[in-house]
């Protein structure tokens, strides 16, 4: 028979588990799987020989800055980052400009998309806007909905006042009657003005180094989160528990899901993907920027909550700055966060060496738990037959350090884990049939990408 393409002897993600299988593809979609040696004849062959065929990475927390800030990232180099690690599909964050709190804003950011990214694409409504566009924007194919407690207008604001608890219990309501998801940043402005007071009462600038660490503190996250819980059982809303790292948040999320008041929670948007440091590299080079962190979570119970199923997805939080978006000397008014997008997926990979899950469980929460609860499966998040032939190709066993000499493909060109040692490498991207990344190179073609809903998932 001919394909399209076909990937031969590899380890391929099932249902029932990992079976040697030849994969033949048509047109986007997965046309057979096969016993290795089967007669196939392909226009384009993978070798997969020792490796591992996973459903396509999904990344669900991205900042692509598109539209209004793409001095930072834009839809093209955004996506093209994302390929460069095995993602497959991205959710960006809301806070662009114009913010998609409105029909016509979110379409707004549906059309760049079109236009510009290289893989496949939802992105994230805002609920803060005319309370009717909410269910407007999710007709119109939004996976989900999100919100930040810190301020009411995006982009962020350190020094702006907290979002009206009020609002954000009309929010959860317009949600609820949407039957839409809502993801909230918990915080407590208070927590982080008081962090503030107390650099300023030791005599210390406000700077990065000295403030950071202070902010989303588990009794700041853990805090807000509990409203949120409330407010979310009150409303009848699905709550997506985002940002799941500190302890009691972890605790609580457990303890919601036992009793059966959830369903999604997603944890590690890169925090522990690296240890804590106050490290600011040289800006000025473009080459790096800061990484050290917020408040430092607990990572083995994030591990564990991840192994034992509280934690459902894991998120890059991707969120890439300008360098002239930078001032590390000005905690209250610099960008936070770094790109993300160009690692994140050999990240997840090397995590399964590292014994922090097994490969199982990196399929569930990179593909399966997501596209199972936003209404996408089984035409992402799995390898059946007649779906979106969209694969994460990986070497296990490929044993390699990140370098300053990479080539990455992030607007910024930065390069946050310099030096970090990896065991286990993404060597191919696949979006519908189409071979994105091979070995490291990037083939995107903008425009490829499609906005794929729940509604034409069906
Ligand atoms: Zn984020």
């Amino acid at each position: 028979m001919n394909f399209d393409l076909v990937i031969k002897n590899g380890l391929v993600y099932t249902e029932q588990g990992f079976y040697k299988l030849d994969i033949g593809v048509k047109g986007e979609k997965i046309a057979v799987l096969a016993q290795p040696g089967t007669e196939m004849e392909g226009a384009r062959v993978i070798d997969a020989e020792g490796k591992h065929v996973l459903p396509g990475f999904i990344d669900c927390h991205c900042h692509l800055r598109d539209p209004g800030l793409t001095q930072k990232e834009d839809f093209y180099t955004g996506t093209m980052a994302a390929a460069h690690s095995g993602i497959t599909m991205v959710c960006p964050q809301p806070n662009t400009k114009p913010v998609p709190s409105t029909l016509e804003a979110y379409m707004e950011e549906v059309e760049a998309g079109k236009a510009k990214a290289v893989i496949d694409f939802n992105p994230i409504g805002n609920p803060l806007g005319p309370r009717e566009d909410v269910q407007k924007i999710k007709d119109a194919g939004a996976a989900w909905f999100k919100l930040f407690e810190k301020v009411a207008t995006y982009p962020y604001n350190t020094t702006a006042g907290t979002l009206d608890t009020h609002r954000i219990y009309q929010a959860f309501q317009d949600c609820a009657a949407a039957d839409a998801y809502c993801s909230v940043h918990p915080f407590d402005k208070n927590f982080f003005d008081a962090a503030v007071e107390e650099v300023k009462a030791e005599g210390k600038p406000v700077d990065l180094k000295n403030t950071r660490y202070r902010w989303y503190s588990d009794e700041e996250m853990t805090g807000a989160a509990y409203q949120l819980a409330y407010f979310a059982r009150k409303t009848g809303m699905k709550w997506y528990a985002m940002h799941c790292w500190m302890p009691g948040y972890v605790d609580l999320v457990r303890m919601l899901k036992e009793r059966g008041d959830m369903t999604i929670v997603s944890s590690m948007e890169y925090m522990p993907a690296i240890d804590p440091s106050d490290e600011i590299y040289d800006i000025a080079s473009g080459k790096y920027i800061f990484v050290g962190h917020d408040a430092s979570p607990d990572k083995e119970k994030i591990w564990k909550g991840i192994r034992d199923g509280v934690i459902d997805m894991v998120g890059s939080d991707h969120a890439p700055h300008a360098p002239g978006d930078y001032h590390p000397e000005d905690a209250l008014h610099t960008g936070a966060g770094f790109a993300m997008l160009d690692y994140f997926g050999h990240l997840l990979v090397s995590h399964v060496n590292e014994g922090c899950y097994d490969l199982n469980k990196l399929v569930e929460i990179t593909s399966v738990n997501f596209a199972k609860t936003f209404g996408m499966y089984p035409r992402k998040g799995s390898n059946i037959v007649g779906t979106d032939a969209d694969f994460t190709i990986v070497d296990m066993n490929d044993e390699w350090v990140i370098t300053e000499q990479d080539k990455v493909y992030t607007k910024t060109q930065t390069i946050p884990y310099v030096g970090r040692k990896m065991h286990g490498r993404v060597t191919h991207t696949v979006v519908r049939g189409s071979v994105v990344m091979e070995n490291g190179v990037v083939n995107g073609v903008p425009g490829y990408g499609k906005f794929i809903t729940p509604q034409n998932s069906k």
